[in-house]
């Protein structure tokens, strides 16, 4: 499944991240997903949980930001977002433009606890 790579590479560069930053532990992994990217969010969350489960790094929390895809027009240099396959300048109206970006897949960033001390997060459950 290419989500389970991808969800494989994060957890990777989350662990050499961790490495540089001894006593710490990673509690939050936020990474940027281009809409042209074509990773299913809920299938990335999916897989990341599975290889995440009962090992050192469970709870750790997965953010996906997902990155909209941006185009220049060739002919005024307009830089737009595009929406539903609308590839015409809001500007000019021409239907010439290059692709800027919407295809990135990269870690945006990453939150480490110092002192290995997790706090539950916001969602900690009621005691009773
Ligand atoms: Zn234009």
């Amino acid at each position: 499944m290419h989500e389970m790579g991808i969800a494989n590479s994060v957890l990777e560069a989350v662990r050499v991240e961790a490495a540089r930053h001894p006593g710490s532990y990673p509690c939050r992994v936020g990474v940027r997903i281009g809409e042209l990217a074509a990773v299913d969010p809920s299938a990335l969350e999916f897989c990341f949980d599975a290889l995440t489960r009962e090992t050192d790094l469970e709870s750790l929390q997965l953010e996906i930001e997902i990155c909209p895809r941006r185009h220049r027009c060739l002919d005024c240099a307009t830089e737009f977002r595009v929406k539903d396959f609308n590839f015409e300048c809001p500007r000019c109206r021409s239907l010439r433009s290059e692709c800027l970006s919407g295809d990135e897949l990269e870690l945006a960033y990453l939150e480490v606890e110092e002192n290995g001390t997790v706090t539950a997060g916001k969602e900690s459950p009621e005691r009773e």
